[in-house]
């Protein structure tokens, strides 16, 4: 017979997340009753991502693989196919009304009009839903620890309200002519629908495809028109684009915003919540202080 510790151990439910941010989820809502692998760890790009040996190992134990769909994970169905196993795939954007690139927007001609963007979380009354999405898995799957995992999960819904009302208040001290902030890739429209912000950036809601020249010479051409202050750098992203973007037009690097992915423990975004703290705190700092929208004040 096992030891108490091993036999508790073993008795946890069996949790595959495909990304840092859904493995934080998954977390919250599970608490100590679950064992929450997570497949792309932290600063990882999910958009693009070669599986490993280990990740068809923890598909094959798992009960519950908790993915975001739509068109993030391309990866995936590969992957749960050879592992084997019989884990119920959770979709934790169901019920999320799906943003689609509208055509024109964004900057190049061939961004994939029509394709859905699949960074829904970060809207935060849309992690709300992935949250319910994910307590309701767990609660079919393991209907023994149903009143933990509702419980956990209405405790963490309650901290996202906060946060979304956090967000608002925050970015409210921005004027709304203020709020125009250049991204790398366009992570951030489900962001920008949801706190009135424009969004900009060289490359598209993927990271498969590279930006050309002509989409790094529009927004160039862009941030001058517009006097655009400050451009942000991610964490899954090489900075070289940023950099070279921010000396050409001579708007700042405003800092660092994450958005696929949370950082390791000791780095600015290890949960959800730090994340989009930090997301917001970095944009309020760079707009506040914005010297060419000042000095274009001063001119009109
Ligand atoms: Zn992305």
């Amino acid at each position: 017979m096992l030891p108490a510790a091993a036999q508790q151990e073993a008795s946890k439910l069996k949790v595959v997340a495909t990304f840092s941010i859904l493995g934080d989820f998954a977390r919250n809502v599970g608490g100590d009753r679950v064992d929450v692998t997570t497949l792309v760890g932290p600063n990882g790009d999910v958009h693009v991502y070669s599986p490993t040996a280990a990740d068809a190992e923890a598909i094959r134990n798992a009960r519950l693989v908790i993915v975001n769909g739509l068109g993030l994970e391309g990866w995936l169905p590969r992957l749960v196919k050879s592992s084997g196993g019989n884990a119920t795939t959770v979709v934790a954007t169901r019920g999320i009304v799906p943003r689609k690139v509208a055509a024109g927007e964004g900057l190049s001609r061939d961004r994939g009009a029509g394709s859905v963007d699949p960074h829904a979380w970060q809207s935060v009354a849309n992690a709300e839903i992935y949250v319910a999405n994910i307590r309701d898995a767990m609660v079919a799957a393991d209907p023994t620890n149903a009143a933990t995992y509702r419980a956990n999960a209405s405790a963490y819904l309650a901290k996202l309200t906060s946060l979304d009302h956090e967000v608002r208040k925050a970015l409210a001290t921005i004027p709304v002519e203020r709020r125009r902030v250049i991204s790398t890739h366009d992570a951030f429209g489900y962001f920008a629908a949801a706190y009135d912000i424009m969004f900009m950036a060289p490359q598209g809601v993927s990271t498969e495809t590279e930006p050309s020249a002509r989409d790094i010479a529009t927004i160039i051409a862009q941030i001058r028109k517009e006097k655009i202050p400050a451009v942000f750098l991610e964490n899954i992203s090489d900075p070289r684009l940023m950099r070279q973007i921010a000396s050409e037009t001579g708007a700042a690097i405003g800092g660092t915003l994450y958005s696929d992915s949370l950082t390791g423990e000791n780095g600015p975004a290890p949960s959800y919540i730090e994340m989009v703290r930090h997301n917001v705190r970095t944009i309020v700092r760079a707009l506040a202080n914005s010297p060419a929208l000042s000095s274009r004040v001063i001119q009109e």
